[in-house]
């Protein structure tokens, strides 16, 4: 059967020979796609639906998966109509030299001067807010295999989300979308095309490529075959670092895989730390900083954290796309050092806008007192947020930002760190490397899973009782963000 490279194939191949190959010889190795790849695929899926909207008269080819020759053979039929039938084509097909493209929407060039009857401007939908270097190497693709199969194409457009957008009353598709003109930008990478196209069929049919593993991993995608590729690596490998940018690989193709074999001259001050920390297999310490830092805390102390939603389609009135919007807080609040905490929680259970509840509910955090949070500038910026929303609230929530005190500074600053952290100061990799307390339990386990869950069950179809389901598992997720912090804070007041 001759070899087909679709456009995602060919992107594949860009980012790495050992996962394109694998796309065509061992396709049972790559696993299905998670929740979280899930929920973007329906959203470029929603988001392109949305974007045929703006062509009225267009027509999809409707696809064939057992006969791709046919699905081909329709979009021939509506590109070669007569001109004063021709109509905007979705998923247009072309199918040709191993090569095969759907095109989100071919529209038809006007021919004001009869000497050119069969132009077309191809455009790219995403659901993205910007145009990325694989969106251009994806249309030049798209550009290669059109040209082949004699369809002459005037402008190559990106159709993006435009974040300027803010939504009125009523849903704005055409104010929605921003459209980039970028045929400039893939008509400079058109001639690596065919070259590209040809050492990907060697690589196909060829021997495993047994590429290694680097940046490309990650790059411009995550890739499915990490977990696979990465196992070879031994416990506390260098790419566990902390912060260890690209160096990482450098290091692996030097034949460092250990962090305990890296010298300390190549180190950071917080990678040497770290270091000792395996080496010892115990934590480091630094008592006087730990103790200096837990003497400025003010009594009683709130534990804040907030859940928020950023929906590509802004749900309510006033909001743009992928604006960032809190629905939910936990806070703990312990009056003195080492008490247990009392917990207050808000969560918005209806689709509507639940900003002016949540900050009313914020009251819970009394006068005085420091705020703790985790990595605190996302708290801060929801509590600017809603200052800028709610003018009334904005010198209140003002004076809370300026009382808020990051818990992640002990171990930004290393004057705590476990080795099992395995180089990360996240609240998740913090947690069950020095308490009993872990995240695995829970259905939820971390922001991006309750934001999605969120929307789904309060935005979506779900039935009261999973949409009762979920609310619960996000009350018990937010609750155990503060009272880690809690325990945390107590860990650290034993040192
Ligand atoms: S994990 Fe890295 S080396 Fe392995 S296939 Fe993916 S990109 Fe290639």
């Amino acid at each position: 059967m001759a070899i087909r490279i679709s456009k995602s194939k060919y992107l594949n191949g860009l980012q790495c020979p050992k996962l394109l190959w694998t796309q065509f010889n061992q396709r049972d190795l790559i696993p299905e796609p998670g929740a979280g790849q899930m929920h973007i695929f329906n959203t470029g899926h929603e988001i392109g639906d949305l974007a045929k909207l703006l062509y009225p008269d267009g027509i999809e080819v409707p696809m064939n998966y057992e006969d791709l020759a046919a699905t081909d053979h329709e979009t021939a039929v509506l590109l070669n109509c007569p001109s004063a039938d021709r109509v905007p084509i979705f998923e247009a097909s072309v199918l040709i030299d191993n090569r095969y493209c759907r095109v989100d929407v071919l529209v038809p060039v006007p021919d004001e001067t009869g000497e050119e009857p069969n132009r077309w401007d191809l455009v790219e939908v995403k659901s993205s807010t910007r145009v990325r270097d694989v969106n251009i190497n994806d249309v030049a693709f798209q550009y290669d295999a059109l040209t082949r199969a004699g369809i002459v194409l005037r402008t190559l457009s990106l159709m993006h989300v435009n974040t300027g957008y803010v939504r009125g009353e009523e849903f704005d598709v055409k104010q929605f979308f921003h459209l980039e003109d970028i045929t400039d930008r893939v008509h400079n990478v058109l001639e690596y095309v065919p070259r590209t196209v040809n050492k990907m069929l060697n690589v196909i049919t060829g021997p495993d490529p047994d590429t290694p593993i680097g940046k490309r991993c990650t790059s411009p995608y995550t890739c499915p075959l990490i977990s696979q590729c990465w196992s070879v690596l031994p416990d506390n490998n260098v790419t566990d670092l902390y912060f260890s940018g690209g160096r990482a690989f450098g290091y692996l193709d030097e034949g460092l895989f250990s962090i305990a074999d890296v010298p300390d001259e190549r180190l950071t001050h917080q990678q040497k730390i770290q270091k000792k920390a395996i080496i010892a297999n115990a934590p480091h310490t630094n008592a006087k900083q730990l103790h200096n830092w837990l003497g400025e805390l003010a009594y009683p102390v709130y534990h804040l954290d907030f859940e928020t939603m950023n929906p590509a389609l802004p749900p309510f009135p006033g909001v743009r796309p992928y604006q960032r919007i809190p629905f939910q807080f936990s806070l703990h609040i312990q009056d003195s050092p080492g008490d247990e905490p009392r917990h207050v929680a808000f969560l918005a259970r209806e689709a509507s806008d639940p900003r002016a509840a949540l900050v009313e509910a914020l009251h819970a955090i009394g006068d005085e007192g420091s705020i703790l949070a985790w990595a605190m500038g996302f708290e801060k910026g929801v509590l600017n947020d809603m200052a800028e929303l709610f003018p009334a609230e904005a010198e209140w929530l003002a004076g809370l930002t300026e009382r808020m005190v990051d818990l992640m500074v002990p171990f930004r600053s290393f004057w705590y760190h476990h080795p099992d952290q395995k180089g990360s100061c996240s609240l998740k990799a913090v947690l069950p490397a020095i308490t009993n307390l872990s995240y695995s339990e829970l259905e939820i386990a971390d922001g991006n899973h309750a934001s999605r869950a969120y929307a789904e069950v309060v935005y979506g179809q779900a039935d009261e009782k999973t949409k009762q389901a979920v609310l619960d598992q996000l009350l018990a997720y937010c609750e155990l963000d503060t009272f880690a912090m809690v325990e945390i804070l107590r860990a650290l007041q034993t040192v």
